[in-house]
């Protein structure tokens, strides 16, 4: 475990680094699922990843009509 010194910017990452709200884990990949509207508290955005979007027939937000 090695950190390394210089820091790369992400040049070819098209997914995003999450929390997975379906396998309740952290994934690469992650899309916004559902956007919880909250009065008060953390609130939520909620984030799946493309495993369990296949598995749950899940569309990403932004990809809805
Ligand atoms: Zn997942």
């Amino acid at each position: 475990m090695t950190e390394p010194t210089q820091t790369q910017p992400p040049t070819d990452t098209p997914s995003a680094y999450g929390w997975c709200a379906w396998h309740q884990g952290h994934a690469h990949g992650v899309r916004l699922i559902e956007v919880q509207e909250q009065a008060s508290g953390p609130g939520g955005n909620v984030f799946a990843c493309r495993p369990c979007r296949e598995a749950y027939d899940l569309v990403p937000f932004a990809d809805r009509p």
